[in-house]
Formats: structure tokens, C-alpha cells, sequence
């Protein structure tokens, strides 16, 4: 047996007796190398840009769960509207519209499911809200009035640190966050329920915080090659 194999069984081991999900994320990895986690009875994968989930797509199962979890530019969205589930890495109003706008020209059963990306870390590098613009899109009425959309949660990514405490205070960051908009905007909505945090490094702090959803790669696939 692959150990790719053994590391989704170790996984889905891990995860057993909590709410949380695994997002295989599968980005400068081959189908081949993907199709072992498919085998081994894996489908939520994540990848990190348009380009190369459109090919995978195309090569892979259908009945895979595509999560696109990296910076996704608004004249990207319409290569992945027909099939992606969800799209993690919303970080602004603009993009939200044209989400919602290539949802509804094609004919898709369920909405795109959509999360708020947050910003967590100190690094200015990585994407994301503060927390007062995520509050002004779920308040403004063009939000309102997309209905070929749903949003699901939030997404966080920590600073790329060993610091424990560090890390343990941002998750807590991206929990507070989720609690409080819970509580503002959907509060007797089930839809909003996932807290997308932690990966290959930090994925036991991330459950201990409260995280609903772990996006591992190397953990899974091994170390990425990013000169291939
Ligand atoms: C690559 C990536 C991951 C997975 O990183 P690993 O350290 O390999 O587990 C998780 N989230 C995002 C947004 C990524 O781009």
C-alpha cells in the first residue's frame, strides 16, 4: 500500500471523533500522485491556483470536492464556476459579485460555497480581510442580493512561524472572528459553520482552537517541487 494511503488513513484516524474535515492539498502535485488519495477513499482536495486546478480537473473523477484555497483574481473566476465547491480565499466584495455572477450564468444545482478569508498573521504578504471589511461586505446589499452564492465560514492563514503561542493566538483570532459574525449575520443560519485553519505544521493547535477544516500538503504528498 502507498503511503500516500496510509497517510489519509492516518488522517481520517486523527479526525474520527471531531467535526473537523481533511483538504488534501494537492498544488505542483501529478494526477497520479493524487489519484492514491483518491483511491485510499480521499475527495475534498484543495488547490492554490486556477490554472493548474482547471488541468487536474479535467484528468481527475468528478465526484472530487475542488476547494480553491489561494488568491483568486476576478478574471480567473469563470474557469472554475462550473465545477469548484467551494472557494476559500474570498477577500473582497468585487470578487464575491463576479462569483455570484458567473454562478448564476451557468446552470449549477448548488451555489458556489464561499469563505471569508481573514487575515491572521503579521505578514503583509499574505492575503485577506481585517475583520471591519469582512463586517462591511456582510452588511452592504449587493451581498444581500446574491443568491447564487453561500457563504460557509472563514479562512485563515497563520504566520509561518514555530512560535507556538504565536500560532495558538492567531487561530484564537480566527475563532473570535467566526463567533462574532456568527452571532451578527447568521445566527439561525447552519450554512456558516466551518473555520478553515491549520496545515501540515500546526493542524493540532488548529483542532485544539477550534478548527473545522485542516489543509495539509506536504503532511499527505511529501515535500513540493516547485522547479519541476
Ligand atoms: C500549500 C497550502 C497549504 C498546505 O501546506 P502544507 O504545509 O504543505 O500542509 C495550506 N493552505 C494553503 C492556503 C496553502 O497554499
Amino acid at each position: 500500500m502507498s503511503h500516500i494511503a496510509d497517510n489519509i488513513r492516518y488522517f481520517d484516524e486523527q479526525l474520527k471523533n471531531t467535526p473537523a474535515r481533511l483538504v488534501a492539498v494537492t498544488k505542483t502535485h501529478s494526477v497520479e500522485t493524487i489519484k492514491e488519495a483518491y483511491d485510499a477513499g480521499h475527495r475534498i482536495f484543495g488547490e492554490n491556483k486556477v490554472q493548474e486546478l482547471v488541468d487536474k480537473y479535467a484528468l481527475l473523477p468528478h465526484d472530487i470536492e475542488w476547494h480553491l484555497i489561494g488568491h483568486l483574481q476576478t478574471n480567473k473566476v469563470k474557469y472554475i464556476s462550473d465545477f469548484i465547491d467551494t472557494i476559500q480565499s474570498v477577500d473582497s466584495l468585487k470578487l464575491l459579485a463576479e462569483i455570484n455572477k458567473r454562478a448564476e450564468q451557468r446552470n449549477r444545482t448548488t451555489p458556489i460555497n464561499c469563505m471569508l478569508q481573514l487575515s491572521i498573521a503579521d505578514e503583509e504578504t499574505k492575503f485577506g480581510m481585517t475583520y471591519d471589511e469582512a463586517v462591511a461586505l456582510l452588511q452592504s446589499d449587493d451581498y444581500r442580493n446574491m443568491h447564487y452564492i453561500r457563504i460557509t465560514g472563514v479562512m485563515g492563514i497563520a504566520t509561518n512561524t514555530d512560535d507556538q503561542d504565536k500560532l495558538r493566538n492567531e487561530f484564537r483570532q480566527l475563532r473570535s472572528y467566526f463567533e462574532q459574525l456568527k452571532e451578527t449575520f447568521f445566527f439561525a443560519n447552519p450554512d456558516f459553520k466551518d473555520i478553515s485553519m491549520g496545515m501540515t505544521s500546526d493542524w493540532q493547535l488548529a483542532l485544539e482552537e477550534g478548527s473545522t477544516m485542516i489543509r495539509v500538503g506536504s503532511g499527505i504528498f511529501g515535500s513540493r517541487n516547485y522547479n519541476k
